[in-house]
C-alpha cells in the first residue's frame, strides 16, 4: 500500500510543488541527487573519479511538454558531455527519453535525441537512453536502435527484469551489439506485463543476466541486491567473462559501503549521479523501492518543525 501511495505521490503535481519550494525537503534530497547544478554534479563526479569509480551524470527530468523545454533539456545534456571532456572526467550521460520530448512526438524526442548523441559520438563518450513506464519501452527500443544505427557505439538503453518481454528484448539487443544496463525496474506496472513478486523479478534477472554474460556488449548490472551480485561474479568467472568487460553500475547516495567494496574487489563501478532542479519524482521513486528512506525523511522534517 505504502510503495503504491509513494508511486501515486511521485506523479502528484501538487505535492511537487510543496516539495520543491521546501528548503528541508530540498536539502535532504542531497542525500540522493548532487545538486541542483551541472557545477554541483561535475564536482561529485570528480570525487568519484578520484575514488577510483566511474559515474553516469544524469540531469533530472521527464515528460515535458513544451519544445523549448525538450531543446533545454538536450542543450544540457551537451552542456554535460562537453563538461566531462573539459574536466578529464571518466563519466558517460544517462538521459530519459521523455525529458527530450519524446511525449511531444516521435519527431522533437528524436531531434533532441540525436543532437545529444551526436554530440556524445564526437567526444567520443556515450549516452545510456534510461528505460521509463512500460508504455515507452518499445519506443525506447526502436530510438535506441535507430541512434545506435547513425551513430554506432554512442548510445545504449536499459532493461528491466520486472518485465515479462525482457528476454526478447535483450536477444535483439545483444545480436545489434549494443550496450545494456540491466534493473529490475522502478514503475509501478500491472500484472499483463510485469511480474509483481520479488523472486520473480530476480530470478528473470538472473536469466538475463546469463544472456548478457554470454553474448552482450559490455554490459552493465545496476542493481543493490548483495545476492544478485555474487550470482553475477561467479557467473561471470563461470563463462569467463573479465571483469573489465562488464561493470557494475549503483545509485548516488545508496548503500555506498557496497561501491567500495566491488571497487576494492577489482571490478569496474559506476555511479549514477542525478542532478538539477526536477529531482522530485526521481526522490519519491527512491522512498518508493526502500519505504525506510521515508521514515528517515519524515523524521527529519519533524525534527526540523519541532527545532
Ligand atoms: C545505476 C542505476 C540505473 C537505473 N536506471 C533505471 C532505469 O533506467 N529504469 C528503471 O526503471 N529503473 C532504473 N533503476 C532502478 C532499478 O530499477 C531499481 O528500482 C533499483 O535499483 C532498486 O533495486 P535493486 O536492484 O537495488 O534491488 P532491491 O531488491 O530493490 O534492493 C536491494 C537492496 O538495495 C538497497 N536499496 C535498494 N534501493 C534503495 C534505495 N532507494 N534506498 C536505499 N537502499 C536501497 C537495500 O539495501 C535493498 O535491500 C536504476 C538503478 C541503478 C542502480
Amino acid at each position: 500500500v505504502l510503495r503504491h501511495g509513494l508511486h501515486y505521490m511521485a506523479s502528484s503535481d501538487r505535492m511537487r510543488r510543496w516539495a520543491i519550494r521546501n528548503p528541508v525537503a530540498r536539502r535532504l534530497s542531497l542525500r540522493f541527487v548532487a545538486g541542483e547544478t551541472l557545477d554541483d554534479a561535475l564536482q561529485v563526479v570528480r570525487r568519484t573519479n578520484d575514488e577510483g569509480m566511474r559515474a553516469s551524470f544524469d540531469e533530472l527530468g521527464e515528460n515535458v511538454t513544451s519544445r523549448e523545454e525538450a531543446e533545454e533539456a538536450a542543450a544540457a545534456y551537451c552542456q554535460a558531455l562537453t563538461g566531462i571532456a573539459e574536466h578529464s572526467l571518466d563519466a558517460n550521460v544517462s538521459c530519459k527519453a521523455t525529458h527530450l520530448g519524446l511525449d511531444l512526438g516521435l519527431d522533437t524526442g528524436t531531434a533532441c535525441l540525436r543532437k545529444v548523441v551526436g554530440q556524445a559520438k564526437e567526444l567520443n563518450n556515450f549516452l545510456r537512453i534510461d528505460m521509463e513506464g512500460s508504455k515507452y519501452t518499445q519506443v525506447t527500443i526502436e530510438l535506441t536502435k535507430q541512434m545506435f544505427a547513425e551513430y554506432p557505439g554512442a548510445v545504449g538503453t536499459v532493461i528491466q527484469s520486472y518485465l515479462y518481454r525482457s528476454g526478447e528484448d535483450i536477444d535483439e539487443l545483444n545480436k545489434l551489439g549494443v550496450r545494456v544496463r540491466l534493473v529490475k525496474g522502478a514503475y509501478l506496472e500491472p500484472t499483463s506485463v510485469a511480474y509483481q513478486q520479488k523472486a520473480e523479478v530476480d530470478g528473470n534477472y538472473r536469466k538475463l543476466a546469463d544472456k548478457l554474460l554470454a553474448d552482450g556488449t559490455f554490459p552493465a548490472f545496476a542493481t543493490h541486491d548483495e545476492r544478485l551480485l555474487d550470482y553475477i561474479k561467479s557467473r561471470a568467472q563461470m563463462l569467463g567473462r573479465k571483469p573489465e568487460e562488464f561493470e557494475f553500475q549503483m545509485l548516488y547516495g545508496v548503500r555506498r559501503d557496497l561501491h567500495r567494496k566491488l571497487h576494492d574487489e577489482g571490478y569496474g563501478m559506476r555511479i549514477y549521479i542525478p542532478y538539477g532542479t526536477h529531482w522530485y519524482p526521481y526522490l519519491m521513486r527512491r522512498m518508493a523501492e526502500r519505504p525506510a528512506n521515508l521514515l528517515f525523511i519524515v523524521g527529519n522534517l519533524a525534527r526540523e518543525a519541532r527545532g
